[in-house]
């Protein structure tokens, strides 16, 4: 069936929104409550006296937990809907890069001769410094200096509430069932950083596929997530859930003095409704990014970064955070979410478009030996090594000290303005072409005859951006960096045209949300389950752990523990 292909969905579900809404149709999962005179439930200032919809479970947000929760509850026999605040399904994790660190024995990781079990994978995330090869001394990983197993030492590695156990154990299962549903994983690669921070040692990539599969276009946006989003979602599809999108849940609903929780209030359509969870609620509305509140509590300094990654493919403003908190959950803290899941892109599109990185070819820095970083006041700052083979580089958070020094300076709507400053002969080393517009937005790009040229370009002061230059040619020659201390400083900037090219930094992963136990049930303070309240994913807190593992490992559970409650 044509629609059935749904693509971003926009075709299939105005329709499927105008059945529901019209009453002309009540689909398995849904019923079209109304009528009911008194009080269904009431919490604090929420009194439902009429549920619009209801279903088993009301799954909040179609990233990569809400569709593991969804196809796996639909998938074992209960009604599903599932709402998004976004027009778009996928969340984050459709623009995510696919890496998947999920193992313990897959079939790929077999043929390829690799060894993980579960108790490999349990070791891995609980027990610091214990591997040889995961040891506190600085190595040469993937061609990166690192400092394996300080992640794990900062962020405590203990199992929480036995949450990494879980995830070890669930971790085959879960494979397994993506393999299944036809994700295309490509390749396994063996990484020792990956067992830090991913969840395996040998984590799958997954092949390029379209993010708008519908209306796509050789050419267009792909991603390796868009492999694990789409065949969860021709999943869940499959299993009868539906799905709403543009929906926005403003409340989570719980019965009085420490009752169920039953359902949700959300915008939809200009409207608030009310939709009934029938067994439970589920929670994956993802990153805090967008939340100064929280961001306030876990990374004050992250407030000088105004976006929302992966914006305009989600809406991620932590308001469903918000929202369990709202009504008794609990909050874990964000371990080692300061130190992980940064990433910089240079010339980037990330904001603009909600590309993941944009552009092509530039996803790492250039040589910054030849360059500087300048801010906008047209001063170098930093040492531009800082973050790049800095030994303190832990798994993937190459640019935490970059961005956290970034923060310290001027900031403009998309956050700390930092350009990088190269002259010709650098560019042509590198064998860097710049298409303003093309391979790179043209707001972040700069270019100019004298460094006033570029100055006025890029809109920095033109004398202190001289006067930048000069200084470092001067100690260029000198043969040291008296100002900033970079031990590799081999050209100086003198060839005309000189180029500009600014930074985009992003927070790709948040780690702190709702408590959650190995069941993905939320807890209260008092550390008990909240009857009918389900969360997983970035909206999740209680292990430490980034990227699309937690959210798809939990998420499943979450569904495959539901579908068997009562209602
Ligand atoms: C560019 C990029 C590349 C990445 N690459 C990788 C990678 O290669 N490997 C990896 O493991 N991880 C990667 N990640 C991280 C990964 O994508 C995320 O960790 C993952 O998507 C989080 O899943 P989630 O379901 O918790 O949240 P999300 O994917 O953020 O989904 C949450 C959804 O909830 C919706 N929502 C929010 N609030 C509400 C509300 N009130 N009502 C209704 N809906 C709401 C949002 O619109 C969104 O669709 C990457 C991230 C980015 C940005």
């Amino acid at each position: 069936m044509a629609e059935k292909k749904g693509g971003l969905g926009s075709k299939m579900l105005t329709k499927r929104d105008f059945m529901k809404v019209s009453g002309l149709t009540v689909g398995a999962a849904i019923l079209a409550v109304g009528g009911a005179s008194t009080s269904l439930a009431t919490t604090g200032s929420v009194s439902v006296k009429k549920w619009d919809y209801e279903a088993d479970v009301i799954v909040i947000g179609t990233g990569p937990a809400g569709l593991s929760c969804a196809a796996a509850a639909a998938e074992s026999g209960a009604s599903v809907i599932a709402i998004d605040a976004n027009n778009k399904i996928g969340g984050k994790g459709i623009l995510s890069g696919g890496n998947l660190g999920i193992g313990g024995g897959t079939r790929m990781q077999k043929d390829l001769g690799y060894v993980e079990t579960a108790d490999i994978i349990y070791e891995d995330r609980t027990v610091p410094n214990l591997r040889t090869d995961a040891t506190m001394k600085v190595d040469t990983v993937d061609n990166r200096k690192v400092t394996m197993g300080m992640w794990r030492k900062i962020s405590g590695a203990e199992d929480g509430e036995g949450m990494a156990r879980a995830f070890a154990d669930n971790s085959l299962d879960t494979w397994n069932w993506l393999d299944k549903m036809g994700c295309a994983f490509i390749k396994a690669n063996v990484s020792k950083m990956s067992q830090v921070y991913r969840g395996s040692r040998y984590f799958t990539t997954t092949a390029q596929t379209l993010v708008d599969r519908d209306n796509g276009k050789p050419g267009d946006l792909t991603s390796g997530g868009a492999g694990i989003i789409w065949p969860l979602y021709d999943k869940a599809e499959e299993g009868g859930v539906e799905f709403m999108l543009s929906c926005k849940m403003t409340k989570i609903i719980r019965e009085d003095n420490g009752g169920r929780v039953v359902g949700i209030e959300a915008t939809y359509n200009g409207k608030t409704i009310y939709m009934k969870g029938k067994k439970a609620v589920f929670l994956g509305t993802g990153s805090w990014n967008g939340n100064d509140n929280l961001k306030q509590l876990f990374l004050p300094w992250l407030t000088r970064y105004p976006h929302i990654t992966g914006e305009p493919y989600v809406k991620n403003d932590g308001k469903g955070i918000e929202a369990a908190i709202a009504i008794g959950a609990s909050l874990s803290t964000d371990r080692g979410s300061d130190w992980h899941g940064w990433h910089r892109h240079p010339g980037s599109l990330w904001h603009r478009s909600g590309a993941p990185f944009g552009i092509s070819g530039f996803e790492d820095g250039f040589l910054d030996s030849e360059s500087i970083y300048v801010n906008a006041e047209g001063n170098r700052f930093m040492n531009e090594e800082i973050g790049e083979d800095n030994p303190a580089w832990v798994g993937g958070s190459k640019p935490f000290y970059f961005a956290q020094i970034c923060a310290t300076q001027t900031t403009d709507k998309d956050g700390p303005v930092v350009w990088i400053i190269m002259d010709e002969t650098s560019r042509m080393k590198q064998k860097l072409e710049f298409k303003p517009g093309e391979n790179v937005e043209t707001f972040m790009y700069g270019k100019g005859n004298t460094l006033e040229e570029l100055a006025s370009a890029i809109k920095v002061p033109g004398a202190n951006l001289a006067a930048s230059v000069k200084r470092y040619n001067e100690l260029v020659a000198k043969g040291k960096d008296e100002d900033f201390g970079k031990q590799e400083i081999t050209a100086q900037i003198i060839k005309p045209p000189f180029h500009a090219i600014k930074w985009g930094i992003q927070k790709h992963n948040t780690l702190g949300g709702v408590t959650i136990n190995p069941k993905a049930r939320v807890l209260d303070w008092n550390r008990k389950p909240i009857p009918g309240l389900y969360a997983a994913g970035e909206s999740a807190g209680a292990m430490d752990l980034i990227g699309l593992a937690r959210p798809i490992v939990f998420g499943r559970i979450a569904g495959l523990t539901i579908a068997k409650e009562e209602k």
